[in-house]
Formats: C-alpha cells, structure tokens, sequence
C-alpha cells in the first residue's frame, strides 16, 4: 500500500458508503447506523479525532467545519505526515498529552469503543487477530449488522520491537518489505540513468535511517487510518491479548487489567510470527523480518538464514543498498515454488554478488568483543564446519502460527503443526468458532487471500452469501531484485497430477527493452507456460521472471481463472514493447528441444 493508497482507501470507503436508508451491499444490509463517515455525524468524528490528536490544528478545524470527509482525511494524512516527519518526535509526546473527551480513540487506551450487549452473550462475534484476516472479517461483519469485537495483540520482538495495529503486511510485512525493495531498485534506476544520459553522481550512497524513518512514518500513518476506519465504521476494538476460558468465553489481557467476554462466534484470525532456530545465541543475537524495518543502525554485512520468499527478499533488497547479505540455505530455495523458476531466482542473486551458502545450517551465534558476530555453521552432508563473522544475523527459517496463547484446548479446537485445520467453509472442529488467514493450516500465507476470505466468511455468517473462497489459482510475487511472478500450476505440481506425457510447458528467454542501453544481464529473463498437451490446451500454471513482475502477472490471473487457453494467449495481440507482450509470443515448447533464447526484439 502506498501513500495514495491511504487516500485512496479512504476515498473509496466514501464512495461505497450507501446514502439510502438501507442498502444491500455484497449481501450485507447496511444502514446509516453503521455506514461510516458519510455525513454530518462522520465529519464530525473525523475532526474532534484529529483535535484530540492535535494532528489538525486549530485554525483548520475551527475554521473549516463545513469541510467533507475527503478533505478532512486528507488534511489528517498530511498533518500525521508533517508531525511525524518531526525531528523532535513530537508526535509522540502529544500523544502521551492527550486528554480523555468525548472522542473516542485513543492510541494508549485498551479499549476504543464502548460495549454494547443484547441478547445471551456480550457479542455476535469476536474476531481475535487485527491483522488482514481479522479487520476483513469484523468490518464486514459490522457493515451486515453483527455486533463485532476485534482484538489485536502484539507481543515486541527479543530485541523490544513492536507496532500498532493492522497486522503482519502493514507493520512488518508486505509494506515495509515493499517500500525497501522500492528503495533499492530506485538505487539500481539512478546508476542506470547515467547509460541514459542523466548526469548523476555515481557515488550515491543510500540513508538507512532515513530510509527506515521514512517507512515508519508510512507505516504510522496507515496504523491512523485504521483506527479512524474501525472507528467509523462501528468496529469495536480492543487492543488486548484474547485466550480461550470456554467455546463462547474469553479472557481479555489488557493493560488496565484482565476482562471476561462471551460471544455467539469467535473468528481466530492470529497470525504467525517468525521462527527462531534452536540454538546457542539464536534469539539474543539474531533479529528476524519482526526486526529488520525499523532496526535503529545499518545492518551491514548480514547473514540470511532461510531461502524463502522473505529470506530472498531481504538479502535481495540490502543488496540493493550497498550491504553485503549472504544467503543460507539448508535444503533448497522457495520451497512450494516452481524449481526451475526458483533455481534462476538464486542465479541472478549470485550474478549481483549474493554468494548462497548451499546445504549448511547454523550451530551457534557469538558476540566478539568487537561487536561482531560470530557464527559457526556445519554442511549438513559432510559435516564440515565453518565458521564466519558478520553485523547481522537474520532468521528467515519460516513462521509459526501463534496458536500458543490462545488457550484452544479450554474452547475444544483442534491445532496441527502450530496451525488450525478448517473446512472449505473455515469452520473448525468447534461449531461456532473459525479460523481464516496464515492461522490456517495448508493455505497461501498472503494479505489478499487472508482479506478476501475474512471478508467471504463474514458474509457467509452474517449477510445473505453461500460464497467460499477459492484457494486455488492465487497469483503471487517474489520481490527479489529480478522479480519473480506465478499463477496456477508449477511445472512440477502440473506433472504429478496430469502426467509428464500430458503437459505441455511454452518456454523462452526474452531481452527487455530498457535493459539494452545501460547493458543489464537479460540472462535470467525467463517465462514459461505449463498446459494442457491436447485438446484446447488449456492454461495450468504461468511464471514470469523480469521486470514488474507482479503488475505483469495480475492481469493474467484472471485469464487463467476465467479458462486461458495457448490458443487464446496466441491469438492476443501483445503490447510493444513491454515484457508481459512475451507471454503472447511463447511458441517454443520444451520438448521440440529448440533453442528458447531470442534473435531479435521486434519480430
Ligand atoms: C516479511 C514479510 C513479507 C510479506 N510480503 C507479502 C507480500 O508481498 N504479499 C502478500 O500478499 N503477503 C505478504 N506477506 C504475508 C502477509 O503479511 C500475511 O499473509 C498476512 O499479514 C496474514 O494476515 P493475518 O490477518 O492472517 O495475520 P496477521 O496480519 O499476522 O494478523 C494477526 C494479528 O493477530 C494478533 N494476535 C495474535 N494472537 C493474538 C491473540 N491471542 N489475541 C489478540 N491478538 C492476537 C497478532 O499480533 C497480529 O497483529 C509477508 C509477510 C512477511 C512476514
């Protein structure tokens, strides 16, 4: 999510709010009562909010009463920016000044919204996880009439660090991880302008701490407009650690002391949080992506311990800013990926100069007196020991799902490997309890599928909708420095549940334009498309490794949801001169054997 994006978010929450007295909306009724900020009532909020805040000041608010929410958010939006762009932080401090008046979030209180109860329980639901899953849920839950708590905990770091609310993507994930890789392919674009003409100072050097402020003010400012969000639209939220008593009873840890809440539903929408190894100096020494986005001092030359999606990621974004990552891995890169795309992803690591430790995994970690760390690693075959020194040490050995606190065996749920197992409905073994995002066992761990099947679930129970979410066919993005993009099938899940004889996989390397002039390496640009052998040949599985890899991919995921064929993707005529117009150029199968590599650019 960018800047805009918040505006956007905003904008478009305006724009959807109904005006009738009662609208169906996605097979939810909503009604003024719960329709946000729309109206004289929703302005007012917004700015006694930035009052109390004093993100606003006076002039603007006394002044300007009449104004409608969309300038309102926006004069927030800047204001945060300005107050927490404040070399003094005085951001905080007037946080820590605030009085408590009629308004009602309040970022150091527990509790933002008053309770209501009706009925036999407290709530019709209460969603335990504000992250992706969890808001989708609740806010969804809210808009189709269901009185809805949500809690939202987070537990620092060993290193101390922790964040509001909104989750694993907005605070520690997607976000921060996207806005780094940004950072470091602008690095790339400056040395390339000068092929292109731009008198620029080859010597550029990137700020970490400003780089690192500035994606925590971003950050800060969607933490804001989450909490005006929930405000406006009547999610009560609770900034507390929930834990099961009974099936429909649960303790609430809170700063101001424990409390007791009963609901119809629960909704565990948890999350998961990285791994650490076990062994000596792991969690004393060693930081994890938890706390790699706001570390406080240059990560220097850092040791990557995983060769996931993260790890790659981040070893290949300090790269990009002039440290020196080298990645380990134990047994072999993006797991769940399609391997030969995977195998590319880690050569053109290695031709940037990211050296990949193959089959080694760490034994220890030590302080050295000179502040450095010592680590010991071993070959997992041979045994061979060695040993090296680095700045950081960062574990990317995958994430386990924080079942731990929420006390399932007192509610009867049942967990697996950290997880919990849903239906296709994502009802657990519990009747009136569910469970949706990375908390699920066996499902792509990403913001958009948590999103979309928080939202689908709440519909299901509240609104008027039988619609379930499909898992399959989930686009996705490895934002490495050569981005790598799929859909569908890989060429290996495709031959296992077809048949080696009754796949047929498109193939090439292409030469992208604008790599020509400052002579970048086009030797891992690579795409493929896994189909069908006979018949319409329809489309399994498409993977791009180039330039915007996402942007090029998303489009083509909903050809391949709606039925692509090879025929269709040949018959479409591509965009010159862009990388995506590849996919409508593949005509050379890997069984004809012929040569994939490109003659020229144009025909
Ligand atoms: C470094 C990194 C990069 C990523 N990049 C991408 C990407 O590019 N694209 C993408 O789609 N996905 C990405 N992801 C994955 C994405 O962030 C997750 O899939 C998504 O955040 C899952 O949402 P969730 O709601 O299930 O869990 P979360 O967002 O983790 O939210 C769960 C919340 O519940 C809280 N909680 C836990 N236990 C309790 C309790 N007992 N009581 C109260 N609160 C509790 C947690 O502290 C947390 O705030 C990335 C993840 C990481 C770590």
């Amino acid at each position: 999510m960018s800047t805009s994006d918040v505006h956007l978010s905003v904008e478009r929450h305006q724009r959807d709010t109904p005006k009738s007295s009662e609208t169906v909306v996605d097979g939810c009724k909503t009604s003024p009562g719960n329709s946000g900020s729309v109206g004289p009532g929703g302005s007012k909020r917004a700015l006694a909010c930035m009052r109390l805040f004093e993100f606003v000041p006076a002039s603007v608010a006394e002044s300007e009463p009449q104004q409608n929410s969309r300038s309102i958010y926006r004069s927030a939006y800047l204001h945060i920016r300005l107050r927490q762009m404040d070399p003094q932080g005085e951001e905080q401090q007037d946080r820590e000044d605030l009085d408590d008046d009629e308004v009602v979030i309040r970022p150091e209180s527990d509790v933002i919204l008053e309770t209501g109860s009706k009925g036999p329980y407290d709530y019709d639901l209460i969603v335990i996880g504000g992250g992706s899953a969890g808001l989708a849920c609740a806010k969804e839950a809210v808009a189709c009439g269901a009185r809805v708590v949500c809690l939202d905990y987070v537990k620092p770091t060993p290193l101390g660090t922790k964040w509001g609310v909104g989750g694993t993507c907005v605070n520690v994930g997607c976000i921060p991880k996207k806005l780094m890789h940004q950072a470091s392919l602008l690095g790339e674009a400056v040395h390339e302008a000068a092929a292109y003409g731009w008198n620029v100072n080859e010597k550029i050097k990137p700020d970490w701490n400003k780089l690192v402020s500035s994606v925590q003010n971003h950050i800060k400012s969607v933490n804001w407009v989450t909490r005006v969000d929930l405000r406006d639209k009547k999610v009560e939220y609770i900034n507390g650690l929930g834990s099961f008593l009974d099936p429909h009873t649960m303790t609430i840890k809170m700063k101001s002391g424990d409390r007791k809440i009963t609901s119809q539903t629960f909704v565990i929408a948890v999350g998961g949080r990285p791994r650490y190894p076990d062994i000596p100096g792991a969690v004393e020494y060693g930081i994890t992506s938890d706390d790699l986005f706001s570390l406080n001092r240059e990560p220097g030359k850092t040791l990557v311990v995983g060769a996931g999606y993260i790890g790659l990621e981040c070893a290949g974004f300090l790269k990009g800013l002039g440290y020196e990552p080298t990645v380990m891995v134990r047994s072999i890169v993006l797991r769940g990926f399609d391997q030969q795309m995977a195998g590319l992803v880690a050569d053109s690591m290695e031709e940037r100069g990211i050296p990949f430790l193959y089959q080694y995994v760490p034994l220890s970690v030590e302080k050295l007196s000179s502040g450095k760390l010592l680590v010991k690693y071993e070959h997992s075959q041979s045994g061979e020991v060695r040993s090296d020194t680095f700045d950081t040490v960062l574990w990317a050995i995958g994430r386990k799902g924080l079942v731990d606190d929420l006390n399932l065996a007192n509610a009867g749920v049942h967990t697996f490997k950290d997880k919990i197992q849903v239906d296709s409905y994502e009802a657990t073994n519990v009747p009136n309890i569910y469970a949706v995002g990375d908390i699920i066992y066996g499902k792509p761990e990403l913001t958009p599928v948590a999103v979309l099947a928080g939202r689908l679930l709440a519909r299901r129970l509240y609104g008027e909708s039988t619609q379930r979410m499909d898992y399959t066919d989930v686009a996705t993005t490895v934002f490495t420095p050569l981005e790598y993009a799929c859909v569908g099938l890989s060429e290996e899940d495709a031959v296992k549940e077809f048949g080696a004889d009754e796949i047929e996989v498109f193939h090439g390397y292409y030469k992208p334009t604008e790599f020509f002039i400052p002579q970048k390496s086009v030797r891992h640009c690579y795409l493929k498309a896994v189909a069908e052998r006979h018949g319409e040949q329809r489309v399994y599985g498409l993977h791009y490794l180039g330039p915007v890899a996402g942007e090029v991919i998303q489009g083509f995921a909903a050809a391949l949801k709606s039925g692509l064929t090879i025929k269709t993707l040949m018959n479409t005529v591509g965009i010159h001169p862009t990388t995506a117009e590849e996919f409508t150029r593949l005509n050379i199968t890997k069984r004809s054997g012929l040569d994939p590599t490109p003659a020229s650019c144009c025909s």
